[in-house]
C-alpha cells in the first residue's frame, strides 16, 4: 500500500505530458563519428568529403523513412563568397508529415571548413554533434508522429555566411508563411559544466514557458540566454544559420554550447567530445520539439 501512494505520489508530481526520450546512443555516436572521420575530410563546402557526407545522410534520411519533397533529398544552389564559387552546394531536405499549415523546421549545418596545412578540421562538435541530433530527432518523431510537419534540413555553407539557411528560405518547400518556428542545433557535444544553451527567447518570448517545461538530466540541463544585443559578442542571434530566419521574422530557437578550446581546431574530433553531455543535450532537444509541437504557435506574417 505504502508503495502504491508513493507511486501515485510521484505519477501526480509528473508535469503534465512528461515523457522521457528515448535516444538510440549507438546510433547517435556513430552519426557523429561517421560525419567527423578523417574520409569527410572536414566537410568543406565543394570538396569531395563533403560530397561523402552528403551521401551518408542521404542514406540516413532513407534509412529513417523521412520523405523528400520531389524526387530528391537534394537542393542544390550556388554558393559563392570572394575567393571560391560552389557551383552545387546542397542541402539536404526531408520531413515528416503533419498539419501541412503548421511547419517546424529542424536545421543543422554538416559543411566544417576542411582542411588547412594538411591537416583535418574534423568538426565533431561543429557540427557533425547538431547533424546526429537532427537525426535521432527524425527517428523520435517517425515513431512519435507529431501533430506539425516538421522539416529536418541539414545544411550546407554555414561556415561560408549561411548560405544554405539562404538558399533554404529562397526556395522553401513550403510557403514560409506557415513555418511557426526554426530549431537550429549547432554545437551539442562538449559542455564542462553539462549547460546546453537555449538561444533565442529574448526576441521570442512565448517559447519560453515551453523551454522550462523541458526535464533537466543527469548530463545536461538547458540554460537559457545569449540573445540580447548589450551582450555584444556573447549574443548569439546573428551566429548560425537561425539568423537567416530571424531576418525573416520566422521565429527560433538556436540550441549550442559556450565555445570550448576545440572550436574551430584540428582538436575537434570525435574523441574529444563528451558522449554523455552530448546524448541527453539530444535527448533535451527532442523534448523541447516534442512540447513545442504539442502546442499552438502564435500566427507569424514572416518577411520575403
Ligand atoms: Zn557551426
Amino acid at each position: 500500500m505504502k508503495k502504491l501512494l508513493i507511486l501515485l505520489f510521484l505519477v501526480w508530481h509528473l508535469p503534465a505530458g512528461a515523457q522521457q526520450i528515448i535516444i538510440d546512443t549507438t546510433q547517435l555516436l556513430h552519426d557523429i563519428r561517421t560525419l567527423a572521420a578523417d574520409s569527410m575530410e572536414g566537410r568543406q563546402s565543394g570538396t569531395a568529403g563533403n560530397g561523402r557526407a552528403q551521401q551518408y545522410l542521404e542514406r540516413r534520411f532513407r534509412e529513417i523513412g523521412l520523405q523528400p519533397f520531389g524526387d530528391s533529398y537534394r537542393q542544390h544552389f550556388r554558393l559563392q563568397t570572394q575567393k571560391l564559387v560552389v557551383e552545387q552546394a546542397a542541402n539536404l531536405i526531408g520531413y515528416i508529415p503533419g498539419d501541412p499549415a503548421k511547419v517546424l523546421v529542424i536545421t543543422a549545418h554538416y559543411d566544417h571548413i576542411g582542411q588547412q596545412d594538411g591537416q583535418i578540421f574534423n568538426g565533431a562538435d561543429d557540427n557533425a554533434s547538431g547533424v546526429g541530433a537532427l537525426l535521432a530527432a527524425a527517428a523520435h518523431f517517425q515513431q512519435h508522429r507529431p501533430r506539425h510537419t516538421i522539416i529536418f534540413a541539414a545544411l550546407d555553407g554555414e561556415e561560408l555566411g549561411l548560405q544554405g539557411a539562404a538558399a533554404f528560405l529562397k526556395s522553401p518547400p513550403v510557403p514560409l508563411g506557415h513555418i511557426v518556428l526554426n530549431i537550429n542545433l549547432d554545437m551539442l557535444s562538449i559542455s564542462q559544466k553539462k549547460e546546453l544553451y537555449a538561444s533565442g527567447t529574448f526576441h521570442h518570448p512565448w517559447l519560453r514557458p515551453y523551454l522550462l517545461q523541458v526535464q533537466p538530466l543527469p548530463n545536461a540541463r538547458l540554460v537559457l540566454g545569449h540573445d540580447r544585443p548589450e551582450q555584444g559578442r556573447d549574443d548569439w542571434t546573428k551566429q548560425s544559420d537561425h539568423f537567416q530566419f530571424h531576418k525573416r521574422r520566422i521565429p527560433y530557437i538556436y540550441f549550442g554550447v559556450e565555445d570550448h578550446a576545440h572550436y574551430h581546431k584540428p582538436t575537434d574530433t570525435f574523441q574529444n567530445i563528451d558522449p554523455a553531455f552530448y546524448t541527453d543535450a539530444a535527448a533535451l532537444v527532442i523534448d523541447f520539439i516534442r512540447i513545442a509541437d504539442a502546442h499552438e504557435s502564435p500566427q507569424q506574417k514572416p518577411v520575403k
